[in-house]
């Protein structure tokens, strides 16, 4: 409804779903495992609390807005010009505010089925129109991508791998993608998970960056650095996408904590091989277990695995989400995802996966 006695919300604004955070508690259990936001069960870096320690942080003055010190780490652990980094509050900052420079009404927005909602969040934001390009066996499909492409697409987001089906397609196919695309539409490569893939054929996205002018790489410190709360995010991109943010952006949009924390984390490569570790044999302990009850796992190069639940009463989705909910186990529900029938469970510490599995054992009995 609108009327034109009270500010309305330009077109569109109204028509977005806002953006449901994973569950954080459970009523009535005292211990709870958050396995719903694909966090980090081994948290920071200890690096991190020793830079705090050491840094007289001045808290009453602004941060450096250009966040060099973090640009500058970033830039040395994986040998890229600092010119060609932005960094965030958060990767879904950078998500946003790759809308708001490229994308203006009448634009299209592409994004895979059950892709990253922020996508479709961003692209209505900016007032263009969101085009969700159907998956095929819960994987981007390059070829339905690029048959959704018109003359009014503008931009593609590929979140490689994927939230929340822990799929990714291989760099030759990502290349496929990107040659197949107009030269204006810019290609955006989420590369949120990238650190805990192990596989030959993946690559995040640096040398189609490198390449050409017309692809970004988003990387964030929420996930493998275990640093959700702090916000940080990163894009790489040549030299005109990133001079055309810096005029959009927000002056100070990474905060001086951040900024600290940031360049503490991404120099601790023994921490990521650690959290790296912890995930490659806790993955595959998780998929072989809830497979062995029957359940159907999306094999994932993720922090988290997508489990297929039947829709026999007592073991549906829904009823595995309450049950293990109250047992302290938050998993994620994602009919928002358009998958009603799973649930996302991010991989935790040894405690929590083990907790589940039995929890889940006991309901598909
Ligand atoms: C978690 C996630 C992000 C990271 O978001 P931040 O704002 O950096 O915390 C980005 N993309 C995808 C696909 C994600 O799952």
């Amino acid at each position: 409804m609108s009327s034109s006695d009270q500010p309305n919300p330009k077109p569109g604004v109204m028509d977005i779903a806002a953006y449901v955070p994973g569950r954080e508690s459970a009523d009535g259990v005292a211990k709870v495992y958050k396995l719903s936001s694909n966090e980090s069960p081994l948290g920071p870096s200890p690096k991190v609390t020793a830079a705090f320690a050491a840094r007289n942080v001045d808290l009453a003055t602004y941060p450096d807005g250009s966040a060099h010190e973090l640009r500058q780490a970033i830039s040395k652990a994986h040998g890229l010009n600092p010119g060609n980094i932005l960094c965030g509050n958060g990767s879904d900052e950078l998500l946003g505010l790759l809308c708001q420079t490229y994308l203006a009404p009448g634009d299209e927005g592409l994004f895979t089925q059950h892709g990253f909602l922020v996508y479709k969040i961003q692209i209505m934001a900016a007032g263009a129109t969101p085009v969700s390009v159907p998956d095929t066996d819960l994987t981007a499909d390059v070829d339905a991508i690029l048959a959704a492409v018109t003359r009014k697409t503008k931009m593609v987001f590929l979140a490689n791998p994927n939230n929340p089906t822990g799929t990714y397609i291989p760099v030759n196919e990502v290349r496929r993608l990107h040659a197949g695309l107009p030269a204006h539409v810019l290609l955006v490569l989420d590369a949120a998970y990238a650190e805990y893939v192990r596989r030959n054929d993946y690559e995040a996205g640096i040398e189609l960056v490198s390449a050409n002018t017309n692809v970004v790489m988003t990387r964030t410190f929420s996930k493998i650095h275990g640093l959700a709360g702090l916000r940080i995010g990163w894009m790489y991109a040549n030299e005109a996408i990133i001079d055309a943010c810096n005029r959009v952006r927000g002056p100070f949009n990474v905060n001086a904590l951040a900024i600290i924390a940031g360049a503490a984390a991404i120099g601790d490569r023994a921490h990521v091989e650690r959290a790296v570790e912890h995930n490659e044999v806790w993955l595959g302990r998780v998929s072989t277990a809830l497979e062995a009850l029957g359940l159907k796992v999306t094999p994932s190069v993720g922090n988290f695995v997508l489990i297929h639940f039947p829709q026999t009463a007592g073991k549906t989705a829904a009823e595995a989400d309450e049950y293990l909910s109250s047992r302290g186990y938050i998993l994620r529900r994602v009919a928002g995802y358009g998958l009603p029938d799973a649930l996302r469970m991010t991989i935790g510490s040894e405690e929590a996966n083990l907790g589940v599995i039995d929890a889940l054992t006991e309901l598909m009995a």
